[in-house]
């Protein structure tokens, strides 16, 4: 539970209970600490008294509400930090995130054992049986970190023959290399000085670093690409900086794919207007792309489990978040 601005607390709380015949309770194999969980933490963004936190989740269903069809007790599954019917209009065009009905996760706190999930068909995704505990850090990571990197990617339009560049070293930032190699892409520029980090994006397939931020980055993009920009740029932080350097990294005619949350950024229209850039982003549809995530993941094809450099059990939260506030760690597994 959050109670204020740094105050992270361990404490007893209410199991959660079938609320909606659509629900789940699921006992959590794993939770962790997000990068978004940040903001709360260090009061940029408020809360309304004591708040459960955590939206990213796997583990073993306990129990299921008297609608649910597809999802049994005694599976394992990985669901999305929004839960969704995945029948809507929206969700069947792949935008689970916004599904007409779609739930925030984080209200229900995933940094606890037991986690109710509303919707859990169209939210829920098992694996084929239940896996050895060296894949569950990753089958996690496919709750939010990968889906997040991987949507960034896709909305980069990385592929086959493209340059990609991705500003942000924290865990989006690295699955984002991940996934752009992956999906094929020719060179894959991670935007890092952060040494650990840098290290992580190039086992995940980053063929060159750059040090430099802002303008300084932009300049080191443009030099790498004869002076035109990178096809597609992640922007996986969410600030002003981030974002123009995002955008200004991007050759005329690519693709920005943006997933850092961003926190009162502002766009300068004429600039915008002569960039000629795709811009697409967002909280990611992690839904869409969880049966492929899971199934690279099963099959040891990706590890991007990785991104955990630090593991605590769960009543020491408050280490998990210091940790992560003061970069010390890139992430924070949780077990509960
Ligand atoms: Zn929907």
């Amino acid at each position: 539970m959050l109670y204020g601005p740094r105050d992270v607390r361990f404490e007893e709380r209410p199991s959660p209970t079938i609320t909606e015949p659509t629900d789940a309770i699921i006992r959590t194999s794993a939770a962790c600490v997000c990068g978004s969980d940040l903001w709360p933490y260090r009061g940029i963004e408020p809360i309304d008294g004591p708040t459960p936190m955590g939206h990213e989740y796997c583990g073993i269903v306990e129990e299921v509400g008297s609608a649910v069809e597809n999802i049994e007790p005694g599976q394992f599954v990985v669901g999305s930090f929004w839960a969704s019917d995945n029948t809507c209009p929206i969700c069947r065009a792949g935008y689970q995130c916004r599904c007409v009905d779609a739930r925030p996760m984080g209200a229900e706190g995933a940094q606890a054992p037991l986690l109710r999930v509303p919707l859990a068909d169209g939210t829920l995704v098992a694996t084929p049986e239940i896996p050895s505990d060296d894949l569950v850090p990753s089958l996690l990571a496919a709750s939010d970190v990968l889906g997040t990197g991987w949507f960034g990617a896709d909305a980069a339009a990385a592929g086959p023959g493209k340059t990609v560049a991705v500003v942000g070293d924290g865990a989006v930032g690295l699955c984002a290399v991940l996934a752009a190699k992956q999906l094929g892409a020719e060179r894959i520029i991670a935007m890092s000085g952060h040494e650990p980090r840098q290290k992580l994006a190039l086992e995940f397939g980053a063929t060159e670093i750059v040090t430099e931020r802002g303008d300084e980055g932009v300049a080191k993009i443009k030099e790498l690409t004869d002076g035109l920009g990178a096809h597609s740029v992640v922007e996986a932080v969410g600030t002003q900086e981030s974002m123009m350097q995002a955008i200004r990294s991007t050759r005329p005619g690519g693709h920005v794919g943006f997933v850092g949350v961003t926190w009162d950024v502002q766009l300068p229209g004429m600039e915008l207007f002569f960039a000629v850039v795709h811009l697409h982003g967002g909280p990611a549809p992690v839904r869409r792309y969880l049966p492929e995530l899971i199934d690279l993941i099963w099959n040891r094809k990706i590890d991007p489990g990785k991104v955990f450099d630090l593991e605590l059990p769960l009543e020491q939260v408050a280490e998990g978040y210091r940790a992560m506030d003061e970069r010390r760690a890139i992430k924070t597994l949780l077990r509960p």
